[in-house]
């Protein structure tokens, strides 16, 4: 399979890059390569089987489509769909915050992947703006699946995984979490597009006082001005302390602030999307950060890599 490939660029950290058919200039794919060394090393077996195996089944518009996975002596590759115009938290710095309008939209494109992943009973646990890309036409997807879990219904999953300040309460307080734990990293996004600023993490970075501020919750927190009451009474819902009250994924199309919004058009593809990414040429690299990707680490070829991954 990778004889098929050439490499076009880089496009982010883990080793991923931009790849082309040789016999077809025009079609590009996202390839994910894994060091096998480094996925012993760091123990990471089942999350990356996990990654794939819940990846493959999720067939939706607005998750980024995994087509092929292969292997060779040192590494997995999963080759991707590519998103060209970057992540969504570059295009919310620069902006330094987003319309209403705008917001909508990006928020309406997550909770379609939402709906559709929770319908089968799946968890992201890592949702935040980082794992939110933009496509070449200016939709959103949802990538990194490496810590998504399948629960069924009525159970819960337990391990604590995540990103510190898009952790929902119960998930620091050890209780047990579901899909409402997505819910209400969902309004940690929202209210980020919103404001340009976090709304639970410490201002240092220190993540034992972002979860204190969690735990203090919602109700304590002041909302600035330029999100409006509908908005707040919204984000207000997605956080809510106790996970059975937050609103779902799939009651979000009828909450206020989407009041005369077009979902049918999002579902369509049909709606203009507030920022259409500007990609020249396949090697057009300008919505990365290209430039300050880390070197890939060496491993000693001394554990045998070879016996966990007979389905990949
Ligand atoms: P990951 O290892 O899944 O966290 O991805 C690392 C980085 O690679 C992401 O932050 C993105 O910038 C980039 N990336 C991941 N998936 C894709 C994709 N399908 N298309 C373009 N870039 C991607």
């Amino acid at each position: 399979m990778l004889d098929d490939l050439c490499k076009v660029s880089p496009l982010g950290v883990g080793g991923f890059g931009r790849v082309q058919e040789k016999n077809n200039t025009s079609k590009t794919y996202a390839l994910k390569m894994l060091n096998k060394q480094h996925i012993v090393a760091m123990g990471d077996q089942d999350q990356v089987m996990n990654e794939k195996d819940i990846m493959l089944e999720l067939k939706s518009d607005f998750i980024v489509r995994l087509y092929k996975t292969f292997k060779d002596d040192d590494y997995l590759y999963l080759l991707m769909e590519p998103c060209l115009g970057g992540e969504l938290w570059t295009l919310i710095n620069e902006e330094k915050g987003l319309s209403h309008k705008a917001a909508k939209f990006y928020t309406a494109c997550v909770t379609e992947a939402l709906i559709f992943m929770h319908s089968k009973g799946i968890i992201h646990r890592d949702l935040k703006l980082e794992n939110v890309l933009i496509d070449s036409r200016g939709y959103a997807k949802l990538i990194d699946f490496g810590f998504a879990k399948k629960v069924g219904p009525g159970t819960k999953a337990k391990t604590m995984c995540g990103t510190a300040q898009y952790n929902a309460p119960e998930m620091i307080l050890n209780k047990g979490h579901d899909t409402a734990a997505d819910i209400w990293s969902l309004g940690v996004i929202v209210f980020a597009m919103l404001s340009g600023s976090s709304l639970f993490a410490d201002k240092d970075d220190d993540d034992i006082k972002t979860f204190e501020n969690i735990l203090a919750g919602i109700d304590v927190v002041f909302f600035p001005t330029e999100i409006k009451k509908i908005a707040e009474d919204f984000i207000r819902k997605l956080c809510r302390n106790n996970p059975t009250k937050r609103l779902t994924a799939q009651e979000i199309p009828k909450h206020g602030w989407f009041e005369n919004f077009r979902w049918k058009a999002i579902r369509k593809k049909t709606m203009k999307p507030p920022f259409i990414p500007k990609i020249t040429s396949p090697v057009d690299t300008r919505n990365f950060d290209v430039d300050h990707l880390p070197e890939e680490k060496k491993y000693p070829s001394t554990t045998n890599v070879s016996s966990w991954d007979p389905d990949f």
